[in-house]
């Protein structure tokens, strides 16, 4: 079963299918690496950003997308950085929507840390994005300024209620982490639930600084236990696409999701890539491999050859990341910051 298949790279059209049959339509597109905020485990705090100049246009992330759709992407997720902060965001989304109205793509969505919804989410659904993802750690506001050094929490529940208010179908993600908000779960799931809101959250994972986050990392099996005390979780088969594994809880009537890259692998049903404000497609999260595709747009006009790099690229997809291997052995994963892959 594991055997990888070296097909033939084939040219132009046709899916992207990788070694090991898994068929790629799920692309996860950062446009920025830069943010309002500093959250701890995702950036250094003297963060050295991409050099303008090194970031793909809006016309090249457009050029891009568009192979990608070309190719059976059916899933486009924005992300960054915060995505909200490049400027011209408002056209890309909206020019990306063309395919949504075209029928060649199922969905095109955005994780935010949702400071900038106020000013966005009504263009947001006017592009046609119908389900947005928004990160908070902490409904303390103290506890939200120490994660995100910067932050301010009434900017991100402001933005929570105006993607809401735009009818904007709200998932918030959370990081769980030991010692930090490990007592506010329960309570996370309950207030997004009564708003509306499903609720995923997430193991920590050894990004930029490594190891330094390994102490901390609550595995979410053993959080699962300890909700099923209070609340009944039915598992349900609901799969987005995406890693998370979900219940239902009987109780609030929501979705709770499960992200658990270090506890449990999940790169079996793996269909995503990810490529980089700076055009860099990482074919998987925990490995430090990557093709430019930026160099290739740049050296060809036509579209053909970037195709080509695209097919070759999930050609030497990997299997799948090594973190729980690593976690064993202590040693840091990836180099890079969660926010100059995309999240
Ligand atoms: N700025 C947006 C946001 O915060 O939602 C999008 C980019 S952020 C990198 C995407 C997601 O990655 C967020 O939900 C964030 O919490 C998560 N993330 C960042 N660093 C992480 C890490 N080291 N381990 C697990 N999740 C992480
Ligand atoms: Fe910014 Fe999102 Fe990273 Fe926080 S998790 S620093 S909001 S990119």
């Amino acid at each position: 079963m594991d055997k990888p298949v070296f097909s033939k790279v084939s040219s132009g059209a046709g899916q992207l299918m990788d070694p090991f049959h898994r068929q790629i339509t799920y692309l996860r597109l950062s446009v920025t690496d830069r943010c309002d905020l500093r959250c701890t485990y995702c950036m250094d705090e003297n963060v050295r950003f991409v050099p303008r100049r090194e970031v793909l246009s809006l016309e090249e992330l457009d050029r891009l997308a568009s192979s990608f759709v070309a190719l059976g992407v059916r899933k486009i997720r924005l992300t960054g950085g915060e995505p909200l902060v490049r400027k011209g965001i408002d056209w890309l989304v909206q020019r990306l929507g063309r395919h949504l109205q075209s029928g060649a793509l199922d969905e095109l969505t955005m994780t935010s840390n949702g400071t900038q919804l106020p000013r966005y989410a009504a263009q947001l659904a006017g592009a046609g994005i119908k389900r947005i993802n928004i990160s908070l750690d902490s409904r303390d506001p103290q506890k939200f300024r120490e994660i995100s050094r910067i932050g301010e929490l009434s900017s991100v529940l402001k933005g929570i209620d105006a993607a809401l208010e735009v009818g904007l179908k709200v998932k918030i993600n959370m990081v769980a982490i030991k010692g930090f908000n490990e007592d506010e779960i329960a309570g996370m799931m309950v207030w997004a639930h009564e708003k509306g809101m499903d609720l995923t959250l997430i193991e920590v994972m050894p990004f930029g600084d490594g190891a330094r986050w390994l102490p901390n990392l609550i595995g979410l099996d053993d959080v699962r236990v300890r909700l099923g005390d209070r609340f009944t979780l039915e598992d349900i088969p609901a799969r987005t696409g995406g890693p998370a594994r979900y219940v239902k809880v009987r109780e609030t009537g929501g979705l709770l999701g499960l992200i658990t890259p270090m506890s449990g692998n999940f790169c079996d049903g793996c269909n995503r890539i990810r490529v980089t404000c700076r055009g860099r497609l990482y074919q998987c999260l925990g490995h430090e491999q990557y093709v430019d595709l930026r160099a290739t747009m740049q050296e060809h006009e036509d579209d053909e050859a970037l195709k080509e790099a695209i097919h070759q690229a999930i050609a030497a997809k990997p299997k799948g990341h090594d973190f729980a291997e690593r976690r064993s052995c202590g040693t840091p994963n990836v180099k890079r910051d969660m926010s100059s892959t995309g999240g």
